[in-house]
């Protein structure tokens, strides 16, 4: 079957997909038995001595999990590339970094053929939105040193006309909005919900631009509903998600003109599967299923990973959508490492928001966690600061409201503190859900 959809998109049903995947991802493990002593290592001592002991995919829930602070570890014994570099120094046209948490960057190599594989992936997220060659874009992203500087590359290769802008003027974005009138805009669901709110203190209507696509990403929120619409509402425009992850590739889900969750876009490039966080089981990958994303490269030369734990928390769809592409899709819950766990009881932030949303229009959309001790595990109440919209009055009956949203919702008592309009802090880039500054050493 040829593709209907450019770029590769949903050429191949299903099986027949599996089944090239599997032949691809055996030349893999052979590739990484020769060439990376990172995971010889690792799977000798899983009992696997050469690539055939390895099997195929249909096996590979037997292999051991790749972790970040595995690769952490690799390159500070190896640096600067790590013992999971698999290609010659020479070949590495590429080196991305992400911020670490310690403070020492984690690189990401890149050959001339992963970077031709990040672009082609990253064409078949965006272009799914509608996207194409003739349309304007401006994008928000500083992309400096992160993978995100792929994503323009992929906008590029769409061939639309790119207006790079970057964060932190919102003042020349909005300038651009009412002179260069673009279709489309990338940027965090944070920022697009910011962007519309100054423009409106500033006498302007975002709706006024002829925005037709908002693409958001790099943090969940364009998938909630409430927020979704609000957005939709203030731009006059359709929202699509999509997401991706640094050491993987810079994109790899991308929603289409259906809306319907994200489809996948690394078929060919990255084997997806869905595990239960706490137990590390694998999950049968069915219509609604709950879980955490497990990633492996079929096709990476630099720094090839085996079942990478993505540390995020998503819904899958397996059925096909009404777009005609028949590709696993998906909706992010939340990140593992912002769950918090009460009473035994696992919570989102973003789930909390998602229900706060439901109180528009006398709530903004803006919500700050605020547990009273460090770490994941707390004790209920969980203090939960919910902003009013302007000249919305504090109403005890509101804050019942929305407690009892929760706890019917998550199974969470939550005690809910409102603020007056403008109270909590505006984010050019991902908005932060949880704080800590009135938490007490666990
Ligand atoms: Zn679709």
């Amino acid at each position: 079957m040829t593709a209907p959809f450019p770029f590769g998109d949903a050429a191949l049903d299903p099986a027949a997909q599996r089944k090239a995947d599997d032949a691809v991802y055996r030349a893999q493990l052979a590739y990484l038995f020769e060439r990376s002593p990172f995971y010889r290592a690792k799977l000798a001592a899983a009992g696997m001595a050469a690539a055939a002991a390895a099997g195929g995919l249909d096996n590979i829930a037997a292999l051991p999990f790749t972790t970040k602070d595995e690769l952490r570890q690799s390159q500070q014994e190896a640096a600067p590339f790590g013992t999971h570099l698999a290609a010659a120094r020479n070949d590495v046209k590429r080196v991305f970094s992400t911020s670490g948490t310690t403070g020492v960057p984690s690189y990401i190599p890149l050959t001339r053929r992963d970077i031709a594989d990040w672009v082609a992936i990253g064409s078949r997220s965006y272009s799914r939105t509608g996207l194409a060659a003739g349309e304007a874009l401006i994008t928000t992203y500083n992309a400096g040193p992160f993978v995100a500087g792929l994503a323009l590359e992929s906008f590029q290769n769409i061939g639309v006309t790119h207006i790079p802008i970057g964060t932190g003027n919102t003042e020349r974005l909005v300038t651009a909005l009412k002179l260069l009138k673009p279709e489309a805009i990338a940027c965090t669901p944070s920022y697009a919900s910011y962007i519309a709110e100054w423009a409106r203190q500033h006498g302007w209507d975002v709706r006024q631009s002829g925005m037709k696509r908002i693409m958001v990403a790099g943090e969940p929120g364009g998938g909630e509903p409430d927020m979704r619409r609000r957005l939709e509402e203030a731009w006059g425009a359709k929202v699509y998600e999509a997401m991706g992850l640094g050491d993987i590739a810079a994109s790899l889900w991308g929603e289409c003109e259906a809306q319907s969750g994200m489809h996948f876009s690394g078929a060919g490039f990255v084997h997806v599967e869905l595990i239960e966080p706490e137990s590390g089981r694998a999950l049968e990958m069915r219509e609604g299923a709950e879980g955490e994303l497990v990633y492996t490269h079929i096709r990476r030369e630099a720094a090839p990973l085996l079942r990478f734990r993505s540390r995020d928390h998503v819904r899958v769809w397996t059925e096909r959508c009404s777009c005609g592409r028949h590709t696993l899709r998906t909706r992010c819950i939340g990140r593992t490492d912002d769950m918090l766990i009460v009473r035994g009881v696992n919570v989102f932030p973003s789930a909390i928001r998602e229900i706060v949303n439901r109180f528009q229009p006398k709530v903004s959309g803006y919500i700050a966690v605020r547990p009273a001790k460090k770490g994941v595990k707390q004790e209920p109440p969980l203090k939960v600061a919910v902003e009013l919209t302007p000249g919305a009055a504090p109403d005890a009956q509101l804050a019942a409201a929305i407690a009892d949203a929760i706890r019917s919702a998550l199974v969470v008592t939550a005690e809910i503190v409102l603020l007056p309009s403008g109270a909590l802090p505006r984010s050019e880039y991902k908005s932060k859900l949880v704080d800590y500054s009135e938490a007490k050493a666990a």
